[in-house]
């Protein structure tokens, strides 16, 4: 059509110029026929000037149209080209000059709307595409897609970060010649073949450790039934194993730890009720073994039960400004005794005789009360215990220290675990539960300090408590 106009274009001015050419010739005929041979020479002259200048102004206003046209008509087609070449290359930014509204303007503003159109359809496009890889990049699961040729089209961050790979050693291979696990091959190579989802639970070693992993493994059938691929999508599920692994232990632990103290009253009550009670001294000692034994399980009940409701979500403090110096002295007269009958040298170091925080004061005696008990139980007669208090600006040091048995390296990291207990026998006899340490982080913890252990085997221990002398609450909390 622009084509087409272009031409008619040309042709009429070619049909002005023919017309006006013409004219002059016939003009000329007319005037040399007529007029010119009856004139003299003078007067030919003029008429030739008069001639010459009608057919000059006649040129210039047919060059001066034609200048008028090719602006008007042409000028804006070939903008209007120009810009539709630019938008195949896709330059949707490319926009042409409208200037009138005759048909080259509607020409140039219907291009003008295509690429606004154009360019806001490929923003949309990337907006979205940009979300999409947001979303495969973090969606916290590692995800691998794989073509109906088997080859590797797209690894995630998250399965680079599990298996530590380098995707460009993946990307377009055969699954087969690159995926280091037999069981993962496996599971690609069962949806291939069933074209049903799979999911597996996979137990992989990743460089110095074993994962557990929740492994989906989907086939992707397009419009048409048509076949393109598999996606694998891996769920890190090692922490909710190990979990469900520590409440497994917990509860054989609690069990375990039950059943010793029941198993040995029962023992002792049966043994009485066959007769053994007709002895006087075999019915003390008897009925004094059931007395310590139902003792444990009250303790450990009772330990139970604190530790739970210190572990459970919402487990709130009774917090009020406390001076632990007379907390310290208190727990000492507590513990005096016990010292005493070991021969152990109990001594409270403090510079001042206060030092005041925001805290718990029962719970806080329970976290002492623990931790001067262990030192006096873990140290050998005629053994020192040091207690020292250290009051500073922002919070208040309290060390416990001891010259015990001491803690071994190895065992250090582990004492704050439920029922973990370096010397099994030691502590089942002085009382212990093995949870004293474990209530005692979490509540150390709860008043936002922190516990630490200094242990030397066969020299002694220290456990260091820091605490906040004020705690940051969160609004629900104050
Ligand atoms: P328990 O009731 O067995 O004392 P805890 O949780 O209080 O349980 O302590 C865990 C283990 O840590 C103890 O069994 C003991 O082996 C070790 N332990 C705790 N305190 C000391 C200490 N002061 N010196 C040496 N070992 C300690």
């Amino acid at each position: 059509m622009i084509k087409f106009r272009s031409r008619a274009f040309v042709a009429l001015i070619s049909l002005i110029v023919v017309v006006l050419i013409g004219l002059g010739i016939l003009l000329g005929q007319f005037f040399k026929y007529n007029f010119l041979d009856a004139l003299n020479n003078k007067i030919k002259v003029e008429i030739w000037w008069v001639l010459s200048a009608g057919f000059g102004t006649a040129v210039i206003v047919t060059l001066l149209l034609v200048f008028k046209i090719t602006t008007r008509y042409t000028k804006p087609i070939k903008a209007a080209t120009e810009v539709a070449i630019e938008l195949a290359h896709g330059n949707y930014r490319a926009r042409t000059k409208v200037s009138r509204l005759d048909d080259t303007g509607i020409l140039g503003s219907s291009i003008n709307m295509l690429a606004e159109n154009l360019q806001e359809l490929t923003k949309v496009r990337d907006i979205q595409q940009d979300r999409l890889s947001a979303l495969i990049e973090n969606m916290g699961a590692g995800l691998i897609l794989i073509d109906s040729r088997g080859y590797i089209n797209l690894v995630n961050k998250g399965f680079i970060d599990i298996f530590h790979i380098n995707p460009s050693e993946y990307l377009n291979k055969q699954y087969y010649e690159v995926v280091d696990y037999e069981e993962i091959c496996q599971l690609i190579a069962e949806v291939f073949r069933t074209e049903q989802k799979v999911s597996k639970q996979l137990h992989l070693p990743l460089q110095i450790e074993r994962k557990y992993f929740i492994v989906y493994g989907v086939p992707i059938i397009g419009a048409n039934n048509v076949w393109k691929g598999v996606l694998l999508v891996f769920h890190d599920i090692s922490e909710i194993k190990k979990l469900e692994q520590m409440r497994k232990d917990f509860v054989a632990n609690v069990s375990h730890e039950l059943k010793t103290p029941v198993t040995s009253i029962k023992g002792f009550t049966e043994t009485l009720l066959d007769g053994a009670m007709n002895n006087k001294e075999t019915l003390q000692s008897f009925l004094s073994i059931i007395l310590k034994e139902s003792d444990r399980l009250q303790t450990l009940i009772q330990d139970l039960l604190d530790l739970s409701k210190i572990e459970q979500q919402g487990f709130q403090l009774n917090i009020q400004m406390i001076n632990l110096y007379s907390i310290l002295q208190d727990v000492l007269k507590l513990l005096d005794g016990k010292a005493d009958t070991k021969n152990i040298q109990l001594e409270f170091q403090s510079k001042q005789n206060h030092a005041y925080i925001k805290g718990d004061f029962d719970r806080l005696k329970q976290v002492f009360i623990n931790l001067i008990n262990n030192a006096i139980t873990y140290t050998p007669v005629n053994g020192k215990v040091s207690i020292y208090l250290l009051d500073s600006d922002e919070m208040v040091r309290i060390s416990i220290k001891d010259t015990g048995v001491g803690i071994s390296k190895e065992d250090i990291p582990r004492i704050f675990e439920r029922f973990y207990r370096v010397d099994r026998a030691r502590s089942r006899n002085s009382g212990g539960t093995g949870l004293g340490l474990a209530i005692v982080k979490h509540l150390i913890e709860a008043h936002q300090g922190s516990i630490s252990v200094k242990s030397k085997l066969g020299e002694g221990s220290e456990f260091i408590i820091e605490l906040p002398k004020e705690m940051n609450l969160k609004d629900g909390e104050r």
